[in-house]
């Protein structure tokens, strides 16, 4: 088991104030001061290019945005909270009635004292976010209010941080967590942490397979990625979208699109290895990346291990959602999880059955007993048969030993067999 507490520490307390969204410098920064604990490669992408049906948006970055009432008193203010701005808001700087303020201004009722979360990347627009208490406090029909925000759209590009680890084997597992959202602690500075200190980890040894691992603005920082690498996406096997995985509440998981897929399996398995209760968020095409990386032509079976998932929690995209929520050990506890999961990952063994139409002749390749028929029991050939059914290039040894309820090592020296025998091929 790692202890990154100290180090995740830290680094969530840095990278918690900074204004993130889906362009801008705030994705830069956070990606910079990631650069400092693994080799991080920032790559750029051009406002304007055409990926699929989306186009790279302007870039945006903001300084300073508030509303002064009629006394020129700052009644919400950027600087105390940079979620306290729609993300994505166009300037203004006017003076406005009550009644043309209110509908730019988002609050939840029944969480009176949060700041919600919005944003409006793709349609132009501005607003404000602040608690239902101080809309109740600072607001009146019959003033007037002075609204100010100091923003910038600008032709520049979108930023996303990427690390190949290369293994001995060219296939590829994909890990991917999104870096928009600004001070928001669980949905998903927790996720861009675990994530570091997960790459941190992996680089420490050489593994059997390869993990790509990138740092994207959500949706459109996955599309983009996904154009520029189609080929590479295409082969990549399966992986994770990790998200929300610093939270109070209970572990679970999100299945990847193929239920049986053995990325969810492996999963199960950790959770049970350690008897952790866990809850099971079967595949839903609303969530996060998994909606890009399992679309039809990349069909990624990606799944996410979360603690506090998303849409579950009160605090979800609110002010609440802070560094007081989440906490080190969670991620650090989450992170061994994600280790552990890979650990298994790492050690996948798939074969070919070269004899796929109806069953091999074992006698003919010495592999069946002298006499046969007294039909108790199982011996040796029934479990290679069994075996053979099963080398069908998509289950691996660790499938194969849960569905025939057989040890690995076990199955592990027949495979060695059938192997010099020419009846099966290890493809990875
Ligand atoms: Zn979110």
């Amino acid at each position: 088991m790692v202890n990154y507490k100290k180090e995740i520490d830290k680094l969530l307390t840095t990278l918690f104030p900074i204004t993130r969204s889906i362009t801008g410098d705030g994705n830069r920064e956070t990606l910079r001061l990631l650069q400092e604990i693994i080799p991080l490669n920032i790559k750029e992408y051009p406002t304007g290019t055409k990926v699929y049906d989306w186009i790279i948006p302007e870039e945006w970055s903001i300084k300073d945005a508030w509303i002064k009432n009629s006394k020129g008193r700052k009644i919400v203010d950027f600087q105390e909270s940079n979620i306290h701005v729609l993300n994505y808001s166009i300037p203004i700087n006017k003076k406005l009635k009550f009644n043309e303020l209110k509908e730019h201004l988002h609050y939840i009722e029944e969480l009176p004292d949060a700041i919600p979360y919005r944003t409006s990347y793709y349609k132009k627009n501005w607003g404000f976010c602040l608690s239902y208490n101080d809309y109740m406090k600072y607001f009146d029909e019959n003033e007037e209010y002075e609204v100010f925000v100091d923003s910038e759209f600008k032709e520049g590009s979108l930023t996303i941080g990427e690390l190949l680890i290369e293994g001995t084997s060219k296939k590829e597992y994909l890990i991917s967590t999104y870096i928009c959202h600004p001070s928001l602690a669980n949905d998903n500075l927790s996720g861009v942490v675990l994530t570091t200190f997960l790459a941190k980890e992996l680089l420490k040894k050489k593994h059997n397979y390869s993990y790509r691992i990138i740092f994207v603005p959500e949706t459109i920082g996955a599309i983009t990625y996904c154009a520029y690498h189609e080929e590479i996406m295409k082969d990549v096997d399966s992986g994770f979208v990790i998200t929300t995985v610093g939270g109070p509440g209970k572990f679970g998981y999100k299945q990847s699109i193929d239920k049986g897929h053995f990325i969810n399996n492996v999963i199960e398995e950790v959770f049970n290895d350690h008897n952790i209760d866990f809850t099971t968020y079967p595949f839903h095409v609303l969530g996060s990346d998994e909606r890009q990386y399992s679309s039809i032509e990349f069909r990624i079976n990606v799944a996410t291990i979360c603690k506090d998932k998303y849409y579950e929690y009160d605090c979800y995209h609110t002010s609440h959602d802070n560094l007081d929520f989440v906490k080190p050990e969670y991620i650090n506890e989450s992170l061994n999880l994600y280790l552990q999961t890979i650990e298994k990952i790492d050690k996948r063994i798939v074969y070919k059955n070269l004899f796929p139409y109806c069953e091999v002749m074992l006698s003919k390749h010495d592999l069946y007993p002298v006499t046969s028929g007294a039909g108790r029991g199982i011996d040796e050939s029934d479990v290679l048969c069994q075996l053979l059914l099963y080398c069908d290039s998509k289950n691996d040894l660790f499938e194969i030993s849960r569905i025939l309820e057989m040890p690995i090592e076990v199955l592990r020296s027949l495979t060695n067999r059938l192997e010099k025998k020419g009846i099966i091929e290890r493809l990875f």
